[in-house]
């Protein structure tokens, strides 16, 4: 395929279901990679969008990326990615690495709908399905704290997702006082039992705080205990570690093979329990990604502790493509972006699969497809 038009855009972004609620300026990009293949009388696009959670990419998609892919000629998404990344030196992630994962998502919406296959099997197809799975364990992700009435909120929205038939959930904590975050963390374990519960401090704890929050989340055997302290502060995270008996999960802020090598080798995760957040877009797109799993699991960790960071489909299509351990899914966090198809749900077991749409499926969302749209 040849690389024809590349659209971007910056849009808002909530964190709540209801976008009224402030949710601190977050931003987010689209983009639409319209290539030289037609099909139906249309040229085939790919669509992808930037991390939920921090800010968009345009200037880097705009000024360094896109015209790199433009001019990569007849490609294929790796050939892109490796145009994408001509010149740039190793470290230094900064933004760049979601620039480079948001444009990676649309050339392998576009490359899978080329194929007219749903983005997972056309995955097992290129990288080998020795390990695909159909469908596979997910998590509700949401939980943040509302700046009012969050003690009636979070009940409520706690109940909607198990009525939707999620069997985990994850919660925020960090944001308020820990005796709150406890309360909290109760009314999430009413719904779902607390082995089913997984907490998300976002980064927030110094190494006191981390420390107290440990000792205090000790005893509640939670799913996990995630982003404990500051990505890169694999001391605090290690000492929490030695005294943290359950699971901890880590990695949604790493944005490479070399420094998932140093969360290895320094951040005293267990590779036994913890959980692998990375995310694929995140880490310079599927290339990179694919890059730290392969570090990982060369160095010992099983392909059930990656649970990909993301909520949304794409992430969906690549753990059942590689045969992940589970998946995040924002049923309604991050709108449009965020959750399952429309009208999907988990099975009765609280596990989900992939659209069989071609592509990343998300044509299956209609509220998505009227965001991608305003790219003309
Ligand atoms: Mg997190």
């Amino acid at each position: 395929m040849r690389i024809v038009d590349i659209r971007e855009k910056s849009v808002d972004l909530s964190r709540y279901a209801d976008a009224s609620i402030p949710s601190g300026g977050l931003t987010t990009s689209i983009v639409a990679v319209v290539t030289d293949v037609v099909r139906h009388g249309k040229p085939v696009t790919g669509y992808g969008f930037a991390s939920v959670g921090r800010f968009a990419q345009g200037g880097l998609i705009r000024e360094r990326f896109a015209p790199r892919v433009m001019h990569a000629g007849d490609t294929n998404p790796l050939d892109a990615w490796t145009a994408m990344m001509a010149g740039e030196k190793p470290g230094g992630h900064g933004e760049r690495c979601v620039a480079v994962g948001t444009l990676d998502m649309a050339l392998w919406d576009a490359a899978a709908k080329i194929a007219d296959l749903p983005l997972h099997a056309h995955l097992a197809r290129e990288f080998g399905d020795a390990h695909a799975v159909a469908d596979l364990p997910a998590y509700a992700s949401g939980g943040y704290l509302y700046p009012q009435d969050d003690a009636s909120r979070l009940p409520r929205e706690m109940q909607a997702f198990a009525d939707t038939g999620y069997r985990r959930t994850k919660i925020k904590i960090g944001a308020t006082t820990l005796d709150r975050d406890l309360a909290r963390i109760d009314i999430a374990a009413r719904v779902f039992g607390a082995d089913a519960v997984a907490v998300d401090a976002m980064n927030a704890y110094d190494t006191d705080k981390a420390l107290t929050a440990a000792r205090a989340l000790a005893g509640h055997g939670l799913l996990w205990f995630e982003d404990v302290c500051d990505p890169l502060d694999f001391e605090t995270q290690s000492k929490v570690a030695a005294l943290y008996e359950g699971p901890i999960a880590a990695g949604e802020a790493l944005f490479s093979s070399a420094e998932a090598k140093l969360l290895d080798r320094h951040g005293g995760l267990r590779r036994d329990r913890d959980i692998l957040l990375f995310d694929p877009v995140h880490c310079y797109g599927l290339p990179g990604y694919i890059a730290i799993v392969i570090a990982m699991t060369e160095r010992g960790w099983p392909r059930a502790a990656f649970w990909p960071h993301g909520g949304h489909l794409f992430s969906l299509h690549v753990a059942s493509a590689l045969g992940l351990g589970g998946v995040e899914v924002n049923p309604t966090s991050f709108p449009p972006f965020g959750g399952l198809s429309d009208g999907a749900r988990p099975d009765s077991d609280g596990r989900v699969a992939p659209p069989d749409a071609p592509g990343i499926g998300f044509e299956t969302r209609a509220d998505l497809m009227r965001l991608f749209a305003t790219l003309g």
